[in-house]
């Protein structure tokens, strides 16, 4: 089982909890507070709740905290699994997310109808206790033991009910899917959006230009990992966004519909999403097709330009 890794600046373990199957894809981020206690920030898939769990028994931490960007499969799916093995633990959750983790059942198929197998993959999540839920607000604070503090900014656009995390100290800001990926693939170093479908692509801009503001020195994606200039960051992935959207606008426009078509026509005039077509597998299949296709039907549904 591979250690997590430490990032100093940002007092952050990086639990790359997919490392078996698919590494430097989803990560979860380990936050340890004072007294020996962890909060964390996206736990992942409901297949990697173990590797979660027994990366938590690695570094000796007591998880206190776990608080998900958003509820799809990739990024919350273990968070019932955590709460049933570690009771009296809190789940922080935008109040549109709440109910899907109180009851996942309506997530769990829609996801089936998205994902195909690949729902499978991540795995079935279980609820979580009513009780261990906490609905956030915009710009409210998380009470973490220990005093670490975090800011919690209502950032949809990806989801509706999606949510981004601010530690104000450290200057880092755990973006989920908000603010694109950062992955390393064969091809180098490509920076994406991360729009499946039912993207809102004006409140996704918005969300982006909120985060920019905060002048984050660092972002960490979920995928995939801590960066550093994370204003530069935000303001890379708005230009790549808007260069995505014009590009499939014109795309749409000649009468292309299918997202896989699409794909390789924005991958022949667009050098990062030609990275994510190089890469292949599951990096091409959703990193790339999944954002087209949310990108052409917001398109379709008339949100662009
Ligand atoms: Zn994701």
């Amino acid at each position: 089982m591979p250690l997590p890794v430490y990032v100093a600046d940002a007092d952050v373990y990086v639990v790359d909890v997919w490392s078996a199957l698919m590494p430097g894809m989803i990560a979860s981020y380990v936050l340890p507070l004072p007294g020996g206690g962890a909060a964390v920030v996206d736990p992942g898939p409901a297949s990697s709740a173990d590797f979660l769990a027994g990366s938590l028994e690695q570094l000796g931490l007591r998880l206190e905290a776990v608080i998900v960007t958003h509820v799809h499969l990739d990024h919350a799916g273990a968070a019932g699994h955590l709460a049933e093995e570690n009771p009296g633990v809190k789940v922080y959750v935008h109040p549109r997310g709440a109910p899907h983790l109180a009851d996942p059942t309506r997530l769990w198929e829609s996801s089936r109808q998205v994902l195909g197998d690949m729902a499978d993959v991540y795995g079935k999540p279980k609820p979580v206790p009513r009780e261990s839920l906490v609905e956030t607000s915009d710009g409210g604070e998380i009470p973490l033991p220990g005093g670490r503090r975090l800011v919690v900014l209502h950032t949809p656009g990806h989801a509706s009910h999606h949510q981004s995390i601010y530690d104000p100290q450290r200057g880092v800001l755990f973006t989920g899917d908000s603010a694109g990926v950062i992955l390393e693939t064969a091809a180098g170093t490509a920076r994406a959006p991360t729009t499946p479908p039912r993207l809102k692509p004006k409140l996704y801009l918005e969300s982006l230009e909120r985060m920019r503001r905060l002048e984050p020195g660092m972002v960490a994606p979920t995928h995939f990992g801590v960066w550093p200039e994370g204003a530069r960051e935000l303001e890379v992935q708005v230009e790549v966004f808007r260069r995505w959207m014009d590009a499939l606008a014109e795309i749409h426009a000649r009468g292309v519909r299918d997202p896989v078509q699409a794909s390789r026509l924005l991958a022949a005039r667009d050098g990062e999403a030609s990275k994510l077509y190089k890469a292949g597998g599951y990096i091409r299949a959703f990193f790339l097709y999944e954002t087209v296709w949310g990108m052409l039907d917001a398109i379709e549904r008339g949100e662009w330009p």
